[in-house]
């Protein structure tokens, strides 16, 4: 059951309920000779962005996200570089224009940055990006800059070398941020991602906010969501983005900024400084009702919502000599069936579920 106080910040944002539903169903097939081409759902989202995970595996254990004792995929359950390329060649044709490259950790499959520069190439995808622990971004920034990566997103989640080990199972702490100066070296565009846990980094959040001022970059604050390995989270350890905000005005004075539709984050700057900094309310206020993403794991699983076990096999029709357009027919009609998400229910106060750990799917 989600704790009081998380249910009362939930959102109240419109969200497809099931007169809603049939609306959008109707609107769906008057228009469906213009939008036959597009990745929709039952409620009327369209899809735009992609998410690969391009392996399970990782050199970090973060306690919020591994199993204690992770069996990682078979080699050959893992799609090729080619097979990727191909798939999202396909949903590119559908529409899709951005994806994100990420794991497990994505840098710890060799040659990853070829893999980029082929999806770079793809017809109609306008941008790359990827999401990283930052461990081989040193030796890695400059080959995925001139692959093409347009965005390079690293997680950190504590400012203190000692608590890093802690939580990430690895002494890399002043590694990865070697790897995040060898990014902005390089010219690549740079994010840092925080999972926020309550007693244990919560008190670093201002840290984070000084360090957005100082250095321009833009911190995503992450609320804790329970797709841990070792299904530790409870409801009481999401330390909200109405928190984190609360936290932060106590220090700096902060603007919002206005939210793109689809977006993920909800955006603030500084009033006397560069710099910003976003929330991800995925558990308090997620964005279900105007979400356009889905999701690709490394086995070639089709996975239309982030908060639902419904998977779809796309590997089998890849290497079973199925035509481009044969698996088009099938990824829409797979993903015409997506959840309405979590908002709904949380909506229903019911508990929202330990679905997959993060790793397997890649955030
Ligand atoms: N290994 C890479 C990394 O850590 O950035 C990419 C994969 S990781 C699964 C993708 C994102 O999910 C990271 O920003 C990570 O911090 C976040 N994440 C992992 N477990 C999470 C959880 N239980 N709740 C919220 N975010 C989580
Ligand atoms: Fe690895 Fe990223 Fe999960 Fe940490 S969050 S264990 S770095 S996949």
């Amino acid at each position: 059951m989600i704790s009081k106080a998380v249910w009362e910040e939930r959102s109240t944002r419109d969200q497809p309920g099931p007169s809603v539903r049939v609306a959008q169903t109707l609107i769906h097939l008057q228009s469906r000779s213009k939008e036959s081409e597009a990745l929709i759902d039952s409620y009327g989202r369209i899809a735009r962005k992609l998410r690969i995970s391009v392996t399970d595996a990782c050199n970090f254990r973060c306690s919020f996200c591994m199993p204690k004792h992770p069996i990682w995929l078979p080699k050959k359950e893992i799609l090729s570089f080619e097979e990727i390329t191909r798939l999202a060649t396909i949903f590119a044709s559908l529409g899709v224009d951005t994806i994100r490259v990420s794991g497990g950790e994505p840098l710890v499959r060799n040659g990853v940055e070829e893999l980029v520069e082929m999806l770079r190439g793809i017809h109609g995808v306008s941008a790359v990006s990827m999401t990283t622990n930052g461990f081989f971004l040193e030796e890695k920034a400059r080959a995925l800059k001139e692959a093409g990566l347009n965005v390079v997103t690293v997680s950190l989640h504590t400012l203190k070398k000692e608590k890093f080990e802690n939580i990430t199972g690895s002494s890399a702490y002043e590694r990865v941020l070697r790897g995040i100066t060898a990014a902005r070296e390089v010219g690549l565009r740079l994010k840092i991602n925080c999972v926020v846990i309550r007693g244990f980094n919560d008190d670093e959040v201002v840290d984070f906010a000084s360090l957005a001022c100082k250095t321009g970059i833009t911190v995503r604050f992450i609320e804790y969501m329970p797709f841990d390995g070792m299904k530790l989270w409870n409801p009481e350890k999401v330390f909200s983005g109405r928190e984190i905000i609360k936290r932060i005005s106590e220090s700096y004075e902060l603007e919002p900024v206005s939210r793109e539709p689809g977006s993920t984050s909800t955006l603030f700057g500084f009033r006397n400084d560069q710099g910003k900094i976003g929330l991800i309310t995925s558990i308090t206020a997620p964005f279900c009702g105007d979400c356009d993403r889905v999701r690709l794991k490394a086995d070639g699983n089709l996975v239309p919502c982030l908060f639902s076990s419904n998977e779809y096999y796309l590997r089998p029709l890849l290497r079973r000599g199925s035509s481009d357009e044969q698996i088009a027919d099938f990824i829409k009609r797979c993903f015409w069936n997506k959840d309405a998400g979590v908002e709904r229910k949380l909506g229903k106060l019911l508990s929202i579920k330990h679905v997959r750990p993060m790793h397997s799917i890649g955030g």
